[in-house]
């Protein structure tokens, strides 16, 4: 059986609403910018809406507070604070900075026997999955063994590859055995004194990457191969006159084309979701987030395609759109704005990106004409200061000519301009972008939400 990713999507989302005694109510996406709470950078899971039903809080005025079970697929970014995949983007092909989570939910209602009766019916029954090439593994410890509907399961992992026992590569980060879906029985809950207190209700959530179960279900090694991305990347062929997509990852990729084609694809996803859903590119928060991710996208469609920057995103968005516009309406609804803060943000980037470059070119030349194989730190925060380069992309631009940065002079340097402009001192024009970075380690540092699906089993309240 043939499944484009629109089917895979909208089968999950049957499989729960007509559940027969079991109906799920299809409860949308949340926002993936959390209005309502300042310490979630981006919604990075599917239960972050649901909180207040799992804590008791929910206001009982509410049609939340009435919701019983629940399916929908989840719009989640993880690209900042505790869940920060950013730095896989691009390297591997399985992780994305934006991502869709397919989930369905108890409140009280049924429990592991149903939930995991449900996920293995979906996957082997309805999906077609090989039950041989399915593993989980148990909560209570690490052992893997082939699943058995009526034990207690809480990842569940897909072996890409088949015709053999893959038990032992569960869990090892091998990209051919890969976890796609995390059950989670709620009946507990941490207290502050870290004993485990029983709830008055039990509560179900699961969460299952689309992109990877799509890979599954279409046969291939690598969510880039699926009907998910290769139309992104037919476009930016289009746009740019590039060599084909070939899927080569690491140091096979020699000239780094396919890397750039993942990472574009990757961020023009959670720009264009980010900006839809009210988010802005800014020195701070999660708009610090934002212009991180469109700067290095920016530096790789003009380095690797020769693309000159200005409006390479907001041509490649209606791509996107034209996709999962019919699933998620709200891409449709704010085109010309997406447009629009899509090309200031990159227009501005373009008037400082190649001198930026150049500058850069010189400090990695004179490091290695002088045999280091680090960037001197006050180079890196110069790049920062006077010409927007965020930290991460010239760590990528130094990794790309074989040199590290020196992170503690880096850090040492960044410091001082901050008491320097905290004194009042020179500079002072720029203080605001200064005290926004501030501000971003602190919303890092205090983003005190579950990180996981499994964590949030020990974390609730
Ligand atoms: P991994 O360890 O593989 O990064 P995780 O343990 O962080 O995954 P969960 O928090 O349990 O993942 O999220 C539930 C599901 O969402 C995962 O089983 C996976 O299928 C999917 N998922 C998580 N992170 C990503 C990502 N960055 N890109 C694509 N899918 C993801």
């Amino acid at each position: 059986e043939d499944w484009p990713a629109a089917k895979v999507r909208q089968t999950f989302v049957e499989y729960f609403t007509k559940q027969q005694g079991l109906e799920h109510t299809f409860w949308p996406s949340s926002s993936v910018i959390p209005y309502d709470d300042p310490t979630l950078l981006f919604a990075n899971a599917g239960m972050n809406q649901y909180k207040p039903l799992f804590l008791g809080t929910a206001d009982p005025n509410t049609s939340l507070s009435k919701l019983k079970r629940a399916v929908n697929s989840q719009k989640c970014i993880r690209a900042g604070g505790k869940h920060n995949d950013l730095d896989d983007v691009g390297k591997d092909s399985y992780h994305h900075t934006f991502f869709e989570m397919l989930g369905n939910w108890s409140f009280g209602d049924y429990f592991k026997k149903e939930a995991i009766t449900m996920s293995w019916d979906l996957l082997t029954r309805v999906y077609g999955l090989p039950k041989d090439r399915l593993y989980v593994t148990y909560f209570e410890g690490d052992a893997s063994l082939g699943l058995e509907p009526d034990l207690e399961a809480n990842e569940i992992h897909f072996d890409r590859i088949g015709g053999r026992n893959a038990a032992h590569l569960v869990n090892q980060d091998d990209p051919d055995v890969l976890e796609i879906w995390n059950n989670v029985f709620i009946a507990f809950n941490r207290e502050q004194d870290s004993s485990l207190r029983t709830l008055p209700a039990q509560h179900i959530d699961t969460g299952m990457g689309f992109e990877r179960l799509v890979s599954c279900l279409q046969n291939k090694s690598s969510n880039y191969d699926t009907d998910v991305f290769t139309p992104l990347f037919d476009k930016i062929q289009e746009m740019t006159g590039a060599r084909s997509y070939t899927g080569k990852l690491g140091a096979e990729d020699v000239d780094g084309i396919d890397t750039a084609y993942r990472v574009l694809a990757d961020h023009v996803r959670t720009l264009t979701f980010a900006i839809s859903d009210g988010g802005v590119p800014s020195n701070n928060g999660r708009g610090y987030v934002l212009r991180r991710i469109l700067r290095r996208g920016a530096r790789y469609a003009s380095s690797k395609f020769g693309v000159k920057i200005g409006s390479f995103f907001s041509e490649l968005a209606p791509t996107l759109i034209k996709e999962l516009g019919p699933f998620f309406p709200e891409l449709d609804s704010r085109t010309a704005d997406l447009k629009e803060i899509l090309d200031d943000e990159e227009e501005s980037f373009a008037r400082t990106l190649y001198r930026g470059e150049a500058l850069f070119d010189k400090y990695a030349s004179k490091a290695q004409a002088e045999g280091n194989t680090t960037l001197n730190g006050i180079d890196v925060w110069r790049l920062y200061d006077t010409f927007g380069f965020p930290g991460d992309l010239t760590r990528i631009m130094a990794e790309e000519r074989g040199l590290t940065v020196d992170e503690e002079a880096f850090e040492k340097a960044k410091q001082e301009s901050y008491e320097i402009s905290k004194a009042g001192g020179k500079n002072k024009g720029k203080e605001t972008v200064k005290l926004d970075v501030h501000d971003l380690g602190a919303l890092e540092q205090n983003a005190d939400v579950p990180k996981t699906n499994d964590d949030a089993k020990f974390q609730l309240g």
